[in-house]
């Protein structure tokens, strides 16, 4: 469907479309699941886009048009087991050895490991400055376990990558960029997707509440037809509506190169906010019903769950806010 690297030119097998349309296409997307959105927002903004944006002209004819067609599935590795919000401690990190590199470490949390043929992984070299490497699936030492028991984005395959003396030729290190700015572009990216996504599973639960509440009956008359259950409808459409125009302005300024990352994080907080909150709504528009598997309800709000901590915490992006606006750094 073209779900994978939008954005990404046409010549090298993406969709060549604006970020509007890409926008758009992650809101339908998650309307049907956070697990399926995820899953084209790690392939799309975190695998392709930095091949794309860093990669050498041979590294772009040999991944592109592949992931763009899901021939192969990729994954991007930036969290470590002990750090997740504060990426720049991370102790993945290689040594030259002539024509490769030798890469160790372990990456969690990683979206789409368990399938991934390749690897998009953040590792410090010996000055400790940070690149990405592209890592393929069969690399000896290389293995990626699948992380079990997860309650929430059940429809997205979770697992490690575990690095042990793994050989990497040079070729496979992205040229183009040095530094957290790497994982952090990238970031802004699927941030801005994540922004559009969760107002498409927010859709699902007010459409599911509205149809419920107008067929289910109470006091003889239809739910719907009692003040608070349509404060409850009109709110969720308006924070909708307003979630809708933020991303579409932001839409605009992404397609003129104008977009900041503070105004992603603005964003895709504000939308994982109103989406939480209008799944708790709709959960209780429905009763008892609200909580069975019959209605989407749940398994949206479980997914939130994910989307609000993944990408940069909600408390992240509020201090992104808070910096941009201040001038003061709250996060040390
Ligand atoms: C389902 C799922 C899929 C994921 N997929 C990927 C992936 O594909 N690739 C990848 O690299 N990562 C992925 N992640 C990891 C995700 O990005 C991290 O979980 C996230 O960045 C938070 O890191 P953490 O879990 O280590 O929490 P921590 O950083 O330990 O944070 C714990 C709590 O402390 C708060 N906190 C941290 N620092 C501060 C501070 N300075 N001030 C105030 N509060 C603070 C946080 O807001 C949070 O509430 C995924 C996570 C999940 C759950």
């Amino acid at each position: 469907m073209g779900c994978f690297g939008p954005t990404v030119p046409t010549e090298y097998g993406g969709g060549g479309l604006d970020y509007i349309s890409y926008g758009l296409m992650m809101q339908e997307l998650e309307r049907g699941d956070s697990g399926v959105r995820s899953t084209a927002s790690v392939q799309g903004s975190l695998v392709m886009y930095p091949i794309y944006a860093y990669g050498s002209e041979q590294q772009k004819q040999k991944y592109l048009p592949r992931l763009a067609s899901g021939e192969w599935l990729g994954c991007f590795g930036l969290t470590e087991p002990d750090h997740g919000s504060d990426p720049g401690g991370m102790l993945t990190h290689f040594e030259d050895a002539g024509d490769l590199v030798v890469l160790n470490g372990s990456k969690m949390w990683i979206s789409n490991a368990p399938f991934a043929q390749v690897a998009v992984v953040w590792a410090k070299d010996e000055k400790g400055e940070v690149h990405g490497l592209i890592v393929e699936r069969g690399m000896e030492g290389f293995s990626t376990p699948t992380t079990h028991n997860k309650w929430s984005l059940r429809a997205s395959a979770t697992g490690e990558l575990v690095f042990d003396h793994v050989k990497v030729p040079k070729e496979n290190i992205l040229p183009g960029v040095k530094g957290l700015k790497g994982p952090l572009s990238c970031l802004t990216k699927a941030r801005y997707g994540i922004a559009w996504g969760v107002i498409g599973a927010a859709m699902d639960c007010y459409d599911t509440a509205l149809r419920y509440a107008k067929q289910r009956e109470q006091f003889g008359k239809p739910i719907a037809a009692f003040q608070l259950q349509q404060k409850k409808l009109a709110e969720m459409v308006t924070e909708i509506t307003k979630a809708q125009l933020l991303n579409w302005r932001l839409g605009v300024l992404m397609n003129e190169g104008k977009a900041t990352p503070q105004q992603v994080s603005m964003a895709k907080r504000n939308s994982c906010e109103i989406a939480t909150n209008i799944c708790r709504d709709a959960r209780q528009v429905l009763g008892g019903m609200g909580i069975t598997g019959e209605y989407p309800i749940m398994r949206h709000m479980m997914n939130l769950e994910s989307v609000i901590t993944y990408e940069g915490t909600h408390d992240i992006h509020l201090l992104i806010t808070g910096l941009d606006i201040t001038g003061e750094n709250a996060f040390k």
